[in-house]
């Protein structure tokens, strides 16, 4: 009697921890709500009943946009309110829908809806569903004395294909998702072909990139930089990829990607190899410039080997005088995780004589700070504001340009400026006693061996 009362004690007890254990594997312990694992079995469920159904479900995947910022300024306490919160409105809009919500991780959701007998129903339905949750999600939030608000980037994956495996499903809307973040967040994209054609030569350009170098698909262009009295006085080095597959693919294109994978950790290093062996090459053929520039991403800069790697090419090409007419051009398009190391690695680099330049100026939204920050030689006006001089009766985008020239002569700054494609943008810069001056009105970039005989006959010339 005694024992089986233990055995059937230890029994429960027993079933009772597997409850739980079961549970906790299939919960996020924040909000209760289904977890990752839950997510995917859910899918791979509905996905098997549809095949015989035949029916469309769609899938959301919501991410909360500048969500860390809350968790960076308020603290993770407030963060994690913030997400049960968010949580629980959810949980209770897609009641309403039938719908069933689970938390991924992070401030990351994903939301399955019931079956729909048509694709057209299902799109509708999922449309209609997306807009209600944004709405209900932007609602302020009232947490201790905070109110909060906080918008989030949906994407969505119609599924009607059940032969198709449950994670291609999450990618597409993961995809869609991300598109939504690009186009300016707090919105909904569904996942469609056009996107799908874009992935696939994302990948494409990420694997045939990795050949690039050892199959000497790289190149190097310079486009020749004027001062007022139209001689050249320097160049930028702009790199180009042919590739046997894709053709010629911009830097515009490759160099993000490259960026994105830590390719430009290799391809810069060999960029500027190439750089400064021909600077070298040119010092020694009497093609003596003021200044190359060298585009510098700032994954490059942060790099653990970086210093040591442009010490060493110094070292081996170029004379101390030679390096102060080195400029790396460097771009500020989101805040640069740690401004203090950034601001060390570049005195050091300029204790090399490297000089550098603020690229694209006037496009980011910190430009200014950061220049007041970063000791930086140079900066260089965004073609963009060149191009809106063409409408010369534009009095704004003058004034403009002109304010940036103030600033930056009050800071002993050079200017240099790009894009600039006829003679009238020319005049009104070189008025502003524009230091420097670069655009296809002067010349597009070249080959190293255009730029040698173009500088040789203007030396020629001039002489
Ligand atoms: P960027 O640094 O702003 O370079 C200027 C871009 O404007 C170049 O395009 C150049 O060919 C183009 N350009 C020059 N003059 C004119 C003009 O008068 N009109 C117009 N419409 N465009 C002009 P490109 O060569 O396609 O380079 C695009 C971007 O790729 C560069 O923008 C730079 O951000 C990046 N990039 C290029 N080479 C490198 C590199 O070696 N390393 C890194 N990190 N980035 C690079
Ligand atoms: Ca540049
Ligand atoms: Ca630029």
């Amino acid at each position: 009697m005694v024992l089986s009362g233990v055995l059937l004690y230890a029994s429960r007890n027993t079933f009772n921890y597997l409850i739980k254990s079961q549970y906790q594997a299939y919960h996020d312990f924040l909000t209760s709500l289904g977890n990752r694992h839950y997510f995917i079995e859910l899918l791979n469920n509905a996905m098997k009943s549809q095949k015989q159904t035949n029916t469309h479900i769609y899938l959301l995947l919501i991410d909360l946009d500048y969500f860390k910022t809350i968790n960076d300024t308020l603290g993770h306490d407030i963060g994690d309110v913030l997400l049960r919160q968010v949580a629980k409105r959810m949980l209770s809009l897609s009641k309403e829908y039938n719908n069933n919500v689970s938390r991924l991780g992070g401030d990351e959701f994903c939301i399955l809806s019931s079956d729909y007998a048509t694709k057209k129903e299902c799109i509708e339905q999922a449309s209609h569903f997306s807009q209600k949750l944004l709405e209900v999600i932007r609602e302020s939030y009232r947490i201790g004395e905070h109110h909060l608000y906080i918008s989030a980037s949906i994407g969505v994956s119609i599924i009607s294909n059940p032969k198709i495996d449950a994670s291609t499903f999450v990618k597409e809307a993961d995809i869609a998702m991300y598109e939504a973040k690009v186009q300016g967040r707090n919105g909904i994209i569904f996942f469609n072909d056009k996107l799908a054609k874009r992935v696939e030569r994302k990948l494409e350009i990420e694997r045939l990139l990795h050949f690039s170098l050892d199959n000497n698909e790289i190149s190097l262009a310079y486009q020749p930089q004027y001062n007022p009295e139209n001689e050249i006085i320097g160049c930028e080095v702009l790199a180009r990829w042919d590739n046997e597959k894709l053709g010629e693919v911009g830097p515009a294109e490759f160099i993000p990607i490259s960026e994105k994978t830590g390719f430009i950790i290799e391809l810069g290093y060999e960029i500027l190899k190439e750089s400064f062996y021909t600077f070298k090459k040119w010092e020694d053929k009497g093609i003596s410039l003021q200044q190359m520039s060298i585009n510098i991403s700032m994954r490059q800069l942060f790099h653990h080997t970086f210093l040591d790697d442009i010490k060493e090419l110094c070292d081996k090409y170029l004379t101390k005088e030679q390096c102060s007419k080195i400029v790396f051009e460097i771009t500020e398009t989101t805040v640069a995780e740690d401004v203090k190391q950034l601001i060390t690695n570049m005195k050091i680099l300029q204790s090399y004589g490297i000089r550098f330049s603020m690229d694209d100026f006037g496009t980011g939204y910190s430009s200014l700070s950061y220049l007041r920050q970063l000791p930086v030689d140079e900066i260089k006006i965004d073609k963009s504001f060149i191009s809106e001089l063409n409408t010369l009766e534009n009095e704004e985008d003058r004034y403009f340009i002109k304010t940036i020239f103030a600033i930056a002569k009050n800071l002993r700054l050079n200017i240099v400026a790009e894009g600039i494609e006829n003679e009238e943008q020319r005049k009104f810069l070189v008025d502003q006693k524009c230091d420097v001056l670069q655009g296809y009105y002067f010349s597009k970039p070249m080959k190293a061996d255009a730029f040698e005989k173009l500088f040789l006959d203007a030396k020629a010339h001039s002489s």
